[in-house]
């Protein structure tokens, strides 16, 4: 395995966590396994160390991920704000996991951003904002997961991983490569793979609960988004499905249902990207998936003021889903120059 974690910035991670007891873990707002995994599995791995850690989100993680070992220990900043308030005052360190610049965590960024302890970043996104004591930030890696597991092996503490810390962590790198189908250029995830089997992970059982488990309502919204509401743009080699708050009700819509439509449109032949939009309580959602290394990111970060992953994105749109839709359409071709012939 290449060995890509910088050793002083590993070293500087051990000296704070040796240092710290109480350590609050953080993660961006509407968290996905990779969010669950990393901030959880670091728990584990702290609990382990005789620490005192905690989960802090800052709103609710899909039900999908509650099979997790210790899910019950996440607090949920929109839930209990004062709870949280006290535990990130009180802290002694602050690791942020999977997300880049403070606006990802919505309204629990503040509270963050004026705690008074040390911060660290622990991330795979681009462009990291600068906002932490310590930036451990590296794009290439497929998942926050696999940024988590190589710096622990940095750290010379393999041996501390527990059964829980790396079902966490196999979690969040199976859910952010779909179950090792993007994002594997690198052939180490396949030996990181290997050193969390080892742990005696059931990786049946990750992909079974965070990929391939929905409500019946969930599978009848995708049936009816791909069948109604899907647009295909042949000239843009693009796709875009739209569902408004009143189409998600019908189907009794709860977190993490539409979860995976958006790939779905990339199975078409000669698809090279796919947009949806939801409309969300205050705002409308947008997510972006590619293949052929199209950068959605682009689409998302000009258009959306969002960003992510060349290959995986999103944003958020503050007006109707009308205008969010005729932006993308207006602006399509400005996108096709990423197009490879
Ligand atoms: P998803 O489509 O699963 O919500 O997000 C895919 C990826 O896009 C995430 O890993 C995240 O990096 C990025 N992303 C999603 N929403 C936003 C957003 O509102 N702003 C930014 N900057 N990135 C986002
Ligand atoms: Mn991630």
């Amino acid at each position: 395995m290449d060995r890509l974690i910088d050793n002083l910035k590993a070293k500087e991670l051990q000296r704070l966590l040796e240092e710290s007891n109480r350590i609050v873990l953080t993660c961006h707002v509407r968290p996905d396994g990779d969010a669950i995994g990393s901030t959880l599995g670091l728990w584990h791995l702290l609990r382990h160390m005789g620490k005192d850690p905690y989960v802090i989100v800052p709103d609710k993680p899909p039900v999908s991920l509650s099979f997790l070992p210790n899910f019950k220990e996440i607090a949920i900043f929109t839930s209990h704000p004062d709870y949280c308030r006290k535990t990130v005052e009180n802290a002694d360190l602050i690791i942020c996991c999977d997300f880049n610049v403070p606006q990802r965590q919505d309204s629990l960024a503040p509270l963050i951003q004026e705690a008074r302890c040390k911060k660290v970043l622990i991330d795979h996104h681009e462009e990291p904002g600068h906002f932490t004591d310590l930036e451990i930030s590296y794009p290439k890696m497929s998942s926050t997961c696999e940024l988590v597991f190589r710096l622990i092996a940095a750290m010379g503490m393999y041996e501390d991983i527990n059964q829980d810390c790396a079902t966490c962590l196999l979690t969040g790198i199976i859910t952010d490569t779909r179950n090792f189908s993007v994002n594997i250029k690198n052939p180490d995830i396949y030996e990181i793979l290997m050193r969390l089997l080892e742990k005696d992970v059931d990786k049946e059982k990750i992909v079974k609960n965070a990929l391939n488990t929905r409500s019946l309502n969930s599978l009848k919204l995708e049936a009816y988004a791909i069948s109604k509401k899907l647009e295909i743009f042949p000239e843009h080699r693009g796709s875009l499905i739209t569902l408004s708050a009143d189409e998600l009700k019908k189907f009794d819509y709860e977190r993490g249902d539409t979860e995976g439509l958006v790939n779905r449109p990339l199975e078409v032949r000669g698809m090279i990207y796919s947009i949806f939009m939801r409309e969300d309580q205050d705002c409308i959602k947008v997510s972006a998936r590619s293949c052929d290394e199209f950068p959605v990111s682009e689409i998302c970060k000009t258009l959306y003021g969002g960003g992510g992953h060349i290959q995986a994105a999103g944003g958020e749109f503050h007006g109707s889903l009308e205008e969010c839709r005729e932006i993308l359409i207006k602006n399509m071709s400005k996108f096709d120059k990423y197009l490879k012939t």
